[in-house]
C-alpha cells in the first residue's frame, strides 16, 4: 500500500492519458477526394437543386437518416445552430415558453431566446441527471410551446413519456441529443423520439467533423423549415409557395463538403467509437460500486447510456472529507476529472440581469418568470456538493490504463482517512 500522491507518495497514473482520436486513414482519403474535386461546398442560398447542398452533404444526410431510421436528416454546422433552427421551425414566437433542464450546455437555453422564447428551467432527476417529468408538468402553462429534453451525459431522458405529454398538450418535444449518439430508450434511438432531435459533431463528442451537427425529424414540413432556416430561406419562400413566412429568416448554418465527407466515415464506424467509451465507464462504475460514499451513475431499465460524461455522486458526510480534498487527492494520483459541471444555467449573467437581445431586456420583458436561486434544488446540490465528472471521450485508454484509473479511485477512497488533517487545514483556510 503506497502513500497517497497528495501526501508525497507515487501517483497511480504516472503519465497523462493520451487524447482519444477517432480520425484515421478513411477520413484522410475522403477529405483528399473532396479537395481533388475542387468543390468544398455545394450550397447556394437560392431556389434550385443546390439549395440543399452538394453531393457529400446529401450523401451524408441520406446515410444518417438510414442509420437512425428517420425520414429526414438535415445537416448543420453545429448542434447549437441545429437547436436554433429547431426553435425556428416549430414556430417559437416572442413570449412563448420553452421548458428545459437547468443542467445542460448553455446552447440549449440560448436557442429559444433567439426567437424571443422564454427559457423556463426544470429540475432534474437526482440519479439520471435528466429533466424531471414531474417538474415539467408543474411548469406547463398556456404559453408553453415546447420542451427541450437533453439526453445528458449520454443517458436518455424519459423521452417516451415526454413525447406522450407533448402530443397530449399539442406542444413540441425537441431533443438535444449532442451527448448521446447511440443511446436508446426501450430500443428506440434517442434523438428520434421527439418531433426534432439535434446531434452534435463537434470535436469533443463521440464522433466528430471538427464542428457540425444534424437535425432529424419524421415531419416533412419541419424538415423543409429546418432546411430554409439553415440556408437563407427568405429567398425560398415564394418558390416554395409558403403563405406564412414566420421564422423563415435565414441563417447560414451550412455544412461543408469536407465535414460531410468526414461525417460519412465517422458514421460508418460509430459503434466502434462509442462502445469503448461505454466500456471504460462501465469499468469505472464497477470499481466504485461497493465503495461507501461514492455512487456511480444509474442506468434506467431499458436504456443504453453512451457516457459522454461518467458522473460520480460524492457524499461528503459518508466520506468524512470534503469533495475538494478528495478531488485534489485524485488529481495528484493522475486521474483527470472535474467537480461540478456547469452551474445551474439561470445563474448566467443574462438571466440574472434579464438582458439577452438588445439592451432593454427583450424578451424577458414579455414574461414574469424570474431566475432566482433555489429554482432547481437538485441541480444546485449536485453542482455544489456531489458531482465529480470524468470524460471518457477525451482519452484513449487501454486495459492497463483503465485498471489504473479504477485503482486511483479505489486508492483514494481506501486511504481517505489519511486526508482528514489535510482536509481540516484546507477547509479552515478556505
Ligand atoms: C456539445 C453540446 C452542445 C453544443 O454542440 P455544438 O455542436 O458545439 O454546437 C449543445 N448541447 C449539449 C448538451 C452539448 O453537449
Amino acid at each position: 500500500m503506497s502513500e497517497l500522491a497528495l501526501l508525497g507518495g507515487p501517483a497511480v497514473i504516472g503519465e497523462p492519458l493520451p487524447p482519444y482520436r477517432s480520425l484515421g486513414a478513411a477520413e484522410r482519403e475522403a477529405v483528399a477526394r473532396v479537395i481533388d474535386s475542387g468543390c468544398l461546398s455545394g450550397f447556394y442560398g437560392s431556389p434550385g437543386p443546390e439549395f440543399l447542398g452538394g453531393p457529400k452533404v446529401r450523401e451524408f444526410e441520406a446515410q444518417w437518416a438510414a442509420r437512425y431510421g428517420v425520414k429526414h436528416a438535415v445537416s448543420v454546422n453545429a448542434n447549437t445552430s441545429g437547436l436554433f433552427a429547431a426553435m425556428g421551425a416549430i414556430g417559437i414566437s416572442p413570449g412563448d415558453e420553452v421548458i428545459l433542464p437547468a443542467w445542460t450546455m448553455s446552447a440549449t437555453a440560448m436557442a429559444p431566446l433567439i426567437y424571443g422564447g422564454i427559457p423556463v428551467f426544470a429540475d432534474i432527476e437526482p440519479d439520471t441527471f435528466c429533466i424531471d417529468v414531474g417538474c415539467v408538468e408543474a411548469l406547463l402553462t398556456p404559453r408553453t410551446r415546447a420542451v427541450i429534453a437533453v439526453n445528458l451525459f449520454g443517458h436518455p431522458a424519459r423521452l417516451a413519456r415526454l413525447r406522450e405529454l407533448a402530443d397530449r398538450r399539442g406542444i413540441y418535444l425537441v431533443e438535444d441529443n449532442a451527448q448521446a449518439p447511440l443511446a436508446a430508450e426501450n430500443g428506440r434511438a434517442t434523438g428520434t423520439i421527439g418531433h426534432i432531435g439535434v446531434f452534435s459533431l463537434n470535436y469533443h463528442k463521440h464522433i466528430h467533423t471538427g464542428e457540425g451537427g444534424v437535425c432529424v425529424t419524421g415531419d416533412d414540413a419541419l424538415a423543409s423549415r429546418l432546411q430554409m432556416i439553415r440556408n437563407h430561406g427568405e429567398n425560398m419562400v415564394e418558390a416554395a409557395g409558403i403563405d406564412e413566412p414566420a421564422n423563415l429568416v435565414g441563417f447560414n448554418f451550412r455544412m461543408t463538403e469536407l465535414s460531410a465527407a468526414v461525417g460519412i466515415e465517422q458514421l460508418r464506424r460509430i459503434e466502434e467509437h462509442v462502445r469503448p467509451r461505454e466500456e471504460l465507464a462501465e469499468a469505472l462504475s464497477s470499481a466504485v460500486r461497493d465503495l461507501d460514499g461514492l455512487t456511480p451513475p444509474r442506468v434506467r431499465a431499458g436504456c443504453r447510456h453512451n457516457y459522454y460524461v461518467w458522473m460520480l455522486r460524492y457524499d461528503a458526510r459518508r466520506m468524512g472529507i470534503s469533495r475538494a480534498t478528495f478531488s485534489a487527492a485524485l488529481s495528484a494520483e493522475g486521474f483527470p476529472h472535474a467537480t461540478g459541471y456547469a452551474p445551474p444555467l439561470y445563474r448566467l449573467p443574462l438571466f440574472q440581469k434579464r438582458i439577452a437581445i438588445g439592451r432593454d431586456g427583450w424578451p424577458f420583458t414579455l414574461s414574469n418568470r424570474t431566475y432566482r436561486d433555489g429554482l432547481c434544488s437538485v441541480v444546485e446540490r449536485l453542482h455544489a456538493d456531489e458531482a465529480l465528472l470524468f470524460e471518457p471521450c477525451a482519452y484513449a485508454v487501454d486495459a492497463a490504463s483503465t485498471q489504473r484509473l479504477c485503482e486511483a479511485l479505489r486508492k483514494v477512497h481506501r486511504q481517505r482517512h489519511e486526508l482528514v488533517a489535510y482536509d481540516r487545514r484546507n477547509s479552515i483556510a478556505a
